[in-house]
């Protein structure tokens, strides 16, 4: 079906119950495929469900991204209700910002064993099944955070920038397979993350919302945020089977502000 090309895929997305997750969802649903969400909010998730049915095949799965035994389990789970994983977005993500002298090893390991090691650990689990199915897509949502330095940002930079190491070293070592590689790289979008930045930084500067807002979009030439549903083109397209020859990339998703 021209119209479905992911039709009778099984595509899991970390966190997927909101914001950037829960657009690319929607989006590999109206693209035919069998949609996974994971998420630790159970509430969230079968909220997303309730909406997301109306476009195809969709399950909630429970799963914390920062605990190994959860994803074993959640992949399992995931894979015995809809079948072999064939698309794994991973988009589950915390972002928080602090000057280096008030980032502490807490906050370090929050990020890294969330925005990283769960990236590695569901990689780990999904690889596997693309591969003895004899095809698969593999898509990072990083940042442009991962592909250069922010202020304020140095957990988060250094986890988005492994994020992109592993994206491209994984790519490298099954480019002779039928399984790609990929990371998108969204500026400022729209969500939650981006709503609790403004919040932090009217709290700690006093600063007009508007002030602030202005300040976060000043590095985007185009002005304004990201939209999820943005980011999630990007994703669909590169989930396509005719995108087999893009592995390895780091999309920018960002109104021109990486060139
Ligand atoms: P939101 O805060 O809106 O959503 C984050 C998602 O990640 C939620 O669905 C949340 O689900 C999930 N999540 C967080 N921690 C865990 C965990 N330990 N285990 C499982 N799921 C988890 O953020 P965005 O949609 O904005 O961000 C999505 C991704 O995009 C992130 O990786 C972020 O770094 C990246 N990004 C965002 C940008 C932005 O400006 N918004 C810019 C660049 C990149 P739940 O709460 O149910 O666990």
């Amino acid at each position: 079906m021209a119209d479905k090309p992911l039709a009778g895929r099984h595509a899991l997305v970390t966190g997927g119950g909101r914001g950037i997750g829960a657009a690319i969802a929607r989006q590999l649903l109206s693209l035919g495929a069998d949609v996974t969400i994971t998420g630790r909010d159970a509430g969230r998730l079968a909220g997303a469900v309730t909406t997301l049915s109306a476009l195809g095949r969709v399950q909630a799965v429970s799963m914390d991204v920062s605990a190994a035994a959860a994803i074993e389990a959640g992949f399992a789970q995931a894979a015995g209700s809809f079948g072999p994983v064939a698309i794994l977005v991973n988009n589950a993500g915390i972002a928080q910002a602090a000057p280096f002298a008030r980032t502490d090893l807490a906050m370090w390991d929050d990020i890294m064993r969330t925005d990283l090691t769960g990236a590695f650990l569901c990689a780990k689990a999904a690889v596997p099944m693309m591969l003895a199915a004899g095809w698969g897509r593999v898509v990072n949502v990083a940042s442009t955070a991962g592909l250069t330095g922010l202020a304020y940002c140095t957990a988060y930079c250094a986890a988005k920038h492994g994020l992109i190491g592993l994206t491209r070293a994984l790519a490298k070592e099954l480019a002779t397979k039928p399984v790609t590689v990929n990371a998108v790289c969204p500026g400022y979008t729209e969500t939650d993350i981006v709503e609790t930045t403004l919040d932090n930084i009217v709290a700690k500067t006093g600063r007009t919302r508007e002030d602030a807002l202005a300040d976060l979009v000043a590095p985007n030439p185009q002005k304004r945020l990201i939209q999820p549903a943005e980011v999630a083109e990007a994703v669909g397209w590169l989930c396509l089977p005719g995108s087999s020859a893009i592995t390895g990339q780091s999309i920018a998703v960002a109104g021109g502000e990486i060139m």
